[in-house]
């Protein structure tokens, strides 16, 4: 099977090749009685998998889930045609595995009715999450769109590892949560690190999002969405692969014990209030201390 992906940096590739199913779909009425073979190929790219590190299966695509997943749709899914079945399966799968970044999908019918030879028809879809999640039912549909009334903005700093697919790994997750919607990304800043200045540097960014998600709802996802890339707080303000802090909540002010809104450090924090500036049009701009690295950064 060849690639239909093209890179212009290293990549993370999953292949899954000529898994067989049986399937109804079909124009014809003998198609849908009958049934067929219907042959998927499938290439995943991926943000970086923390198991190339650490091993861990739950740090990469699962291939035996996306492997059920996509016999479950084509066992079961009543399409006419094989591009409305690779519609559903790739936003699906994006929806469901937030660490792939783009895929290619093809669908091929071997034994398409039609009278000569051949080896089969196929279509190929090809989308980046972006492209794929932009129209995406669940937050499209009429009645859901006004149910994401709130404004959340967060805060992304990662100052270990592959910080830039931390910071990516953060957002895609962040997307995939159903009642959570991307709605504004700064650019991407290096910056000097605050506090415990002993330490490497930072890349930040602050991203807003439209959710209908509570606070405290806000605050869980943050912190296990840190604790999935390894985050553990040894040291205060010691380095880390991810920080998610919540900077504000529609004009929202509380304090309780897990969770002070506005963030009560951030006005002071420049790696905070210059991409916090660029989204929300006050035009302030980089320093020495906080650089801006890259405009559009994600998806990787
Ligand atoms: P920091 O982000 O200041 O470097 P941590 O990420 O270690 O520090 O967070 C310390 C604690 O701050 C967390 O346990 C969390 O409960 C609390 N906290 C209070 N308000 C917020 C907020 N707005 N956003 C994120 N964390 C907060
Ligand atoms: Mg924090």
């Amino acid at each position: 099977m060849t690639s239909n992906l093209s890179f212009n940096r290293p990549q993370y590739l999953i292949t899954m090749a000529e898994m067989k199913f049986h399937s109804h779909l079909g124009v014809l009425a003998a198609e849908k009685e009958q049934g067929q073979t219907i042959v998927v190929d499938l290439e995943l790219s991926c943000f970086y998998p923390l198991a190339v590190e650490t091993d861990q299966l739950e740090q990469t695509v699962n291939y035996a889930q996306v492997f059920s997943y996509v016999k479950a749709m084509v066992e079961t899914t009543e399409s006419d045609l094989i591009e409305h079945l690779a519609g559903a399966i790739a936003k699906g799968i994006f929806v469901r595995f937030p660490l792939v970044a783009a895929l290619s999908l093809t669908i091929k019918k071997p034994q398409a009715p039609i009278e000569g030879d051949f080896a089969y028809m196929a279509f190929t879809l090809t989308a980046s999450r972006e492209e794929a999640l932009s129209g995406l039912a669940s937050d499209s549909a009429p009645g859901l769109t006004e149910s994401l009334q709130h404004t959340v903005i967060i805060s992304l700093g990662s100052n270990i590892g592959d910080r830039r697919a931390h910071l990516a790994y953060a957002l895609t997750r962040l997307q995939a949560t159903p009642g959570l919607k991307l709605d504004r990304l700064s650019s991407l800043y290096e910056t000097e690190p605050w506090g415990n200045t002993e330490q490497a540097k930072y890349l930040n960014a602050v991203a807003a999002f439209k959710t209908r998600l509570e606070p405290i709802s806000m605050l869980d996802l943050c912190q296990a969405i840190e604790a999935e890339r390894g985050r553990s707080r040894e040291v205060k303000w010691g380095p880390r692969t991810l920080d998610l802090d919540l900077i504000s909540y529609d004009q929202l002010v509380m304090e309780t014990e897990r969770l002070i809104l506005p963030h009560p450090r951030y006005p002071e924090r420049e790696f905070v209030t210059i991409p916090l500036a660029e989204i929300t049009g006050a035009g302030k701009r980089e320093t020495e201390a906080v650089k801006l690295v890259k405009s559009c950064w994600y998806p990787l």
